[in-house]
């Protein structure tokens, strides 16, 4: 949101003002118009009508065929019918041009488009319409046309059941309507529709909305706003900014699976289980950070290879390292900032996260760049197994703190990855400019640092060299251990799919869990009776060598099944972050800033 200031005009203007004015009315009316009617819950139908301003004889519709994940996943399959009729109700004839696009004929007096589409997946990468509520991501239900994407857009709801509310960042408009400068942010605007719990605060000059929608026994909103205002204040001193006037989280903490969040200009959606919220209220703040830190890394500081946005096809970036990962590095920093996360757990986390990286041998073979670029296999589980492919977040995150600490080394403790981010946000998101990917973070990287840091992005980003941890964690005094540590090994592996259900990608050869009738491609749904998802790597990480676990499937071949087996052992190269001995004062100096995020202080110069 940009301010525009008040200065006095010269009458000679008044004319030239008045001639815009009108303009940008006919422009306003020449909207293309929206209605949702939410009629049927029940069957979540949702059924859409547009309607076409004048223009050309022939249009076209185009349904996003992805959004919400670097997936495919032709939306177009859930709509049921498609048709058209002129503005005196004659039909028009419809013809689909591919899966996911229609061409309307004799449209040029402008036409009424409806359809129907079906809407059962959960928030917040899916789009849900359902007797409790609806959450919608408007680019997997409005079809747009194609010769007017950049053209404003009103939407409405109707038939909304009793009692139900909208909550929603896109400006409100009279009559219950809502508007949007152009469809690609119509569609950056998550909306909720339903008996949601409602607060609100402001900090720092920005006004936040809070939107929850859950049991009202499964969360406190005071500790939820308690620590927004944590994060918001954290990031925004952070990045020295605050691109934006108001902002909305609106989160779900269902009690089924559930485990995301989705970023956007203006809000972010999340969703966290309701018993992980209650055990493990960290996962929270962790998540927030990062979705909250988007706002200005992935969705103002933008790599040139996500735009515009291709809703056609796939739009290959090799930028998601840094996109995703680092926004996972800035989280830590906000977190760390905020008094959300403690040095020793901090460090403990950065050790997991390099023994994720390490215990997966594809970081030999696919690099950072290749993971990114690849982010469209990741609902295949073949691609997840760790002999194929890396996470851009995870590996991202740990490129994200290396490349702090080098860009300090170079720097002489001067600048820091808050200096890169600031760097990127002034000389791109602030000019309206994208960043050509890896170039320009190296470009910001050396900007900040005065140095040459080639190197680094040569070995580590687009090459697949193993990174030496300690040359980079020694400037702040700590050094990786590794060690042999006898882990538990329930003989197979299993992942998912962002918040999809969690598939076994392999089982060892001889093992109990073969024993047990274990199958890759078998779906886990319960292990020790606790759901599977977002907290199973947990509840794996408690089991010890000789328990018995109790996992439920639903097997490839057939229906539900319990199996039980013996849990068996191996060993692991396992990491520690530790501090150094004899840590020098230069050392500790570093280490300050590091957990601050900052650089270091300039000692004021001695008078000569
Ligand atoms: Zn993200």
């Amino acid at each position: 949101m940009r301010h525009s200031t008040l200065t006095a005009v010269p009458a000679r203007q008044i004319l030239r003002f008045v001639l815009l004015m009108g303009m940008a009315l006919a422009r306003s009316s020449a909207a293309t118009n929206y209605t949702i009617s939410l009629a049927n819950p029940q069957q979540h139908l949702l059924e859409v009508q547009i309607l076409l301003p004048e223009g050309a004889a022939q249009r076209q519709l185009q349904l996003p065929v992805w959004n919400a994940l670097y997936q495919v996943r032709d939306f177009a399959q859930y709509v049921n019918w498609v048709r058209a009729k002129d503005r005196s109700g004659h039909p028009l004839a419809v013809r689909a041009l591919d899966t996911s696009r229609w061409q309307v004929a004799d449209a040029q007096g402008g036409a009424v488009v409806e359809y129907q589409i079906f809407a059962d997946s959960p928030a917040p990468f899916g789009t849900q319409f359902n007797s409790h509520h609806a959450f919608l991501n408007l680019a997997e239900v409005l079809m747009y046309p194609v010769d007017a994407r950049n053209q404003p857009m009103v939407v409405r709801f109707s038939q909304v059941p009793g009692g139900w509310q909208v909550a929603t960042p896109l400006t409100s408009m009279p009559e219950g309507r809502f508007s949007a400068e152009n469809y690609d942010r119509l569609v950056d605007s998550p909306i909720e529709i339903g008996g949601f719990q409602e607060s609100d605060f402001d900090e720092g000059g920005g006004h936040y909305r809070v939107i929850v929608d859950a049991e009202s026994g499964d969360y406190d909103m005071e500790k939820i706003a308690a620590m927004l205002h944590k994060i918001v204040a954290a990031a925004t001193s952070w990045m020295e900014d605050r691109p934006f006037d108001s902002y909305m989280f609106l989160y779900h903490f269902p009690r089924g699976p559930a485990g995301g969040g989705m970023e956007h200009s203006y809000s972010t959606a999340i969703s966290v289980n309701a018993d992980v919220l209650a055990r493990a209220p960290d996962v929270l703040a962790s998540v927030t950070a990062h979705e909250f830190f988007h706002l200005w890394n992935v969705k103002r500081i933008r790599p040139k290879t996500l735009e515009p946005v291709d809703y056609s096809h796939e739009n290959y970036t090799r930028a998601l390292w840094f996109s995703e990962g680092c926004t996972s590095t800035a989280a830590d920093f906000i977190r760390l900032r905020g008094g959300l996360l403690e040095e020793r757990p901090f460090e403990h986390e950065l050790a997991s996260g390099i023994a994720e990286l390490e215990h997966r041998p594809a970081h030999l073979t696919q690099s950072a760049e290749e993971s990114s670029l690849d982010a469209w296999l990741e609902g295949e589980a073949y691609y997840r197994r760790p002999e194929r492919s890396i996470s851009y977040y995870n590996k991202g995150e740990l490129l994200g703190i290396t490349l702090d600490l080098a860009v300090r080394e170079a720097s002489h403790g001067q600048a820091s990855l808050r200096e890169v981010f600031q760097w990127m946000n002034q000389n791109y998101a602030k000019k309206d400019r994208f960043f050509p990917d890896s170039d320009g973070v190296r470009e910001a990287a050396e900007a900040v640092s005065h140095a040459d840091l080639g190197w680094f992005f040569a070995k580590y980003v687009s090459g697949t060299e193993e990174i030496p941890w300690n040359d980079f964690f020694r400037s702040v005094g700590l050094r990786l251990i590794e060690g042999t540590t006898t882990v538990a090994d329930a003989g197979f592996t299993a992942s998912r799919n962002f918040d999809g259900p969690m598939a076994v990608t392999a089982v060892t050869t001889s093992s109990e869990a073969e024993g047990a009738g274990l199958q890759v491609g078998d779906t886990v749904l319960e292990i020790n009776g606790k759901t599977a998802g977002q907290e199973s790597s947990q509840e794996m990480a408690r089991l010890n060598p000789g328990d018995t676990i109790t996992v439920k499937i639903r097997a490839r071949r057939g229906g539900e099944r319990e199996l039980k087996w013996k849990v068996g052992s191996r060993d692991e190269i396992s990491y520690e972050l530790r501090d150094m001995d004899n840590i020098t004062r230069e050392q500790r100096t570093r280490r300050a800033g590091w957990l601050k995020g900052e650089a270091e202080v300039l000692q004021a110069t001695q008078p000569r």
